[in-house]
């Protein structure tokens, strides 16, 4: 089908948040309260962060400030890819902290393992499905990378099972596909926007008090507390703890390691039963493929099928705009590929077409810290990984606050910041070359020119 014609009635916005379970927002704040604990941001950092500051200790009063409505940024727009690793994947994990990537990887899979059991003690119903990930290879350059996973998870004792091109073929069909690995247990897909209203539920029952558009325009240290302004009404709070994700951070020097970066999305009607029988999908795993631009694709509970990535977009100066949720040109790129991958599914049409922010910093994976004598905590640039590791990120900012040391903690990981992006115009020039580069590197058999090998011989990158 014309990507056109397919993409012609889907609505401009994320497919899920657009649906009628949607929650009514919270009241804002008004007037002034206090709080041991004030958790800024409701998207999946802020809101593990507050259900988890409560089940640590239950008397402990605390509140969240979400600047919009809870999960309406990243946490309720994205794949649903709900991954036990906290390093953007075990090959960029591996080049970073060569010495504690077992113990990265472990601690991964118990944050997984932790979100699973948390979820279903507490009846939070998000279609957690424990499918795992197919990474398939579409390209003969790809291939060697498929057995260098598998091999580099087997010395760690986990185990991926590769597929051949038959193989990988009966799992899900597509003609482009030249074979897989399958990670059956390290990956979750989710409806990520049921994930946080569920979350936000959890945690107004545990008592945490959730003020949705309440803003929080200005941050000081009076001495004794920490002093949070917001339109209506003031916050002194003991600890605070910042989860805002790509937006503008109120810590300023985070500016220096955190690019928004926008990635975009479709979703399709329901595939009929017949049509996704010619393609199987019966375990229905995430699938992601193995170039550097790079789709993932998964089922909903109601059989569509969710479609994105591939274009990473920066726009100059680091703005976050409404408008750049929308961008045509890759809406008709993605639809065009989701054709090649899936010829069956010819005649099919979009319902929903969105883009989204992604903290982005240079090591691709979340980094923390502490500001104002270790009262307030920061977790940010997850890099596109960030719906499983979210909640490790709300760990370590509570054993940061809570002045403990614990293996979380003493990790490498955490103590090291990454490198910081140049100021602007040098980051813009840096960032369009890199995505350039990268883009030629797909081009070209996977081969990574000068300017690509220099990033990496210095452990940095870009992506989405
Ligand atoms: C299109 C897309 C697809 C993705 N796919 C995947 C995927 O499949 N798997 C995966 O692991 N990751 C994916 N990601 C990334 C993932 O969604 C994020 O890593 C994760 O949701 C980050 O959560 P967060 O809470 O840190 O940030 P956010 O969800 O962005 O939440 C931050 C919140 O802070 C609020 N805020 C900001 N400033 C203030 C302030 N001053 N006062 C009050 N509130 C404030 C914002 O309103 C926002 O709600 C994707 C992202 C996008 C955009």
């Amino acid at each position: 089908m014309v990507p056109s014609k397919a993409l012609a009635d889907a609505e401009r916005r994320p497919y899920w948040l657009d649906r009628p379970l949607a929650p009514e927002p919270l009241p804002p704040l008004t007037g002034d309260v206090t709080a041991d604990l004030a958790v800024i941001g409701g998207g999946f950092t802020g809101l593990w962060t507050a259900l988890m500051a409560k089940e640590r200790d239950p008397s402990l009063d605390v509140v969240l400030l979400e600047g919009r409505a809870v999960g309406w940024a990243a946490s309720g727009r994205n794949g649903g890819f709900c991954a036990a690793s906290l390093t953007h994947g075990l090959g960029n994990g591996r080049d970073r902290w060569p010495a504690e990537i077992a113990t990265l990887e472990r601690l991964g899979r118990e944050n997984l393992d932790e979100i699973e059991r948390t979820l279903s003690r507490h009846g939070v119903d998000c279609s957690f499905e424990r499918t795992g990930e197919l990474r398939v290879a579409t390209e003969e350059w790809q291939l060697a990378g498929l057995d260098e996973e598998v091999s580099a998870a087997a010395s760690l004792g986990v185990r991926l099972e590769r597929l051949d091109r038959e193989r990988v073929r009966a799992e899900v069909d597509s003609p482009t596909y030249l074979g897989g690995v399958w990670d059956r247990d390290g990956v979750a897909m989710v409806d990520p926007a049921r994930l946080a209203w569920g979350l936000r539920d959890v945690c107004v029952r545990l008592g945490v008090r959730v003020f949705e558009h309440t803003p929080v325009r200005s941050l000081h240290d009076d001495g004794t507390a920490l002093e949070l302004g917001t339109p209506k009404g003031r916050v002194r709070a003991g600890r605070v703890a910042l989860g805002t994700g790509a937006f503008p951070p109120l810590l300023r020097r985070l500016r220096h390691f955190l690019v928004p970066v926008y990635d975009y999305a479709l979703m399709t009607e329901p595939v009929p039963a017949d049509l996704l029988a010619e393609i199987g999908w019966r375990n229905r795993q995430g699938v992601g493929d193995s170039a550097n631009r790079f789709h993932y694709y998964r089922l909903t509970d109601d059989n569509r099928i969710l479609w994105g990535g591939y274009d990473a977009v920066y726009h100059n100066g680091g703005l976050v705009r409404p408008e750049y949720d929308q961008r045509d040109a890759t809406f008709e790129k993605l639809a065009t590929h989701f054709f090649e991958t899936f010829p069956q599914l010819h005649g099919l049409r979009f319902t929903h077409r969105w883009g989204g922010v992604i903290d982005t910093c240079s090591r691709f994976s979340a980094f923390f810290g502490t500001a104002y004598g270790s009262r307030l905590a920061y977790a940010a640039g997850y890099t596109g990984l960030g719906v499983g590791a979210a909640r490790f990120g709300g760990n370590v900012m509570l054993d940061l606050l809570q002045g403990r040391l614990t293996e979380r903690t003493e990790l490498e990981m955490v103590r090291h910041k990454p490198m910081p992006f140049p100021p602007e115009p040098v980051r813009s020039g840096v960032i369009q070359l890199t995505r350039w580069s990268i883009a030629r590197a797909d081009e070209h058999e996977g081969r990574r020119n000068a300017w690509l090998r220099t990033l990496d011989a210095f452990g940095v990158g870009f992506d989405s």
